[in-house]
């Protein structure tokens, strides 16, 4: 199996590139965020626990959030791997996900961290916000805030997967073609 973490800020473009990766490697492609405006659209429990902090931009409390994915995981069987795509986003989540994938006989390959700075994600995000309609990608300060969700609670998790071994960190910036090429360049080595 090979089990990838995409992992960035906001507009990073984790979901655009875990749609090549699904597609290239035959992955099974898990989002966190997608999962849960899922479940707000079909007004499910989940969906209204979850609310009031998306629309925030507040992380969704980890144990939430931690059971909406081990139930994931575990509907999805004999598959090729998974792209977790938003997941893990704390400290705690990651501990505990560690935890459960080894008690399913499964580990992380390799986390991919796409870096790019504040203000080209800013830029990308309102126009995501226009064309999709989300409304947390609409208002600069749930961005922001987003941003600052990001920095104090996710940022921890590079150092926690480098002293693993299993960062992998690619630049971030230009167009969605020149990021898949450094990707499938990286996936080359990992696997
Ligand atoms: P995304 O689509 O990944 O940008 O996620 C949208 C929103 O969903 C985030 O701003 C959080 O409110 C929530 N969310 C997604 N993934 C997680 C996670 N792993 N932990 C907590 N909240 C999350």
């Amino acid at each position: 199996m090979i089990n990838i973490i995409l992992f960035g800020k906001p507009g990073a473009g984790k979901g655009t590139q875990a749609e090549f990766l699904k597609n290239t490697y035959n992955l099974t492609h898990i989002s966190t965020g997608d999962l849960f405006r899922n479940n707000i659209k079909n007004k499910s429990k989940l969906g209204l626990l979850a609310k009031s902090y998306i629309e925030k931009g507040d992380l969704v409390p980890d144990q939430i959030t931690i059971d909406m994915l081990k139930n994931e995981v575990n509907k999805n069987h004999e598959i090729k791997g998974f792209i977790f795509d938003g997941f893990p986003r704390t400290i705690s989540q990651a501990e505990t996900f560690d935890s459960f994938l080894e008690s399913i006989n499964m580990s992380i390959t390799a986390t991919i961290f796409l870096d790019a700075k504040d203000s080209v994600l800013e830029d990308r995000l309102i126009k995501r916000g226009q064309l999709s309609g989300r409304t947390d990608d609409q208002d600069i300060d749930k961005i922001r805030n987003r941003f600052k969700e990001y920095n104090i609670k996710t940022f921890p998790l590079i150092k926690y997967y480098n002293s693993i071994g299993k960062l992998h960190s690619i630049n971030g910036i230009g167009t969605i073609d020149e990021i898949r090429v450094r990707l499938s360049n990286l996936m080359n080595q990992i696997q």
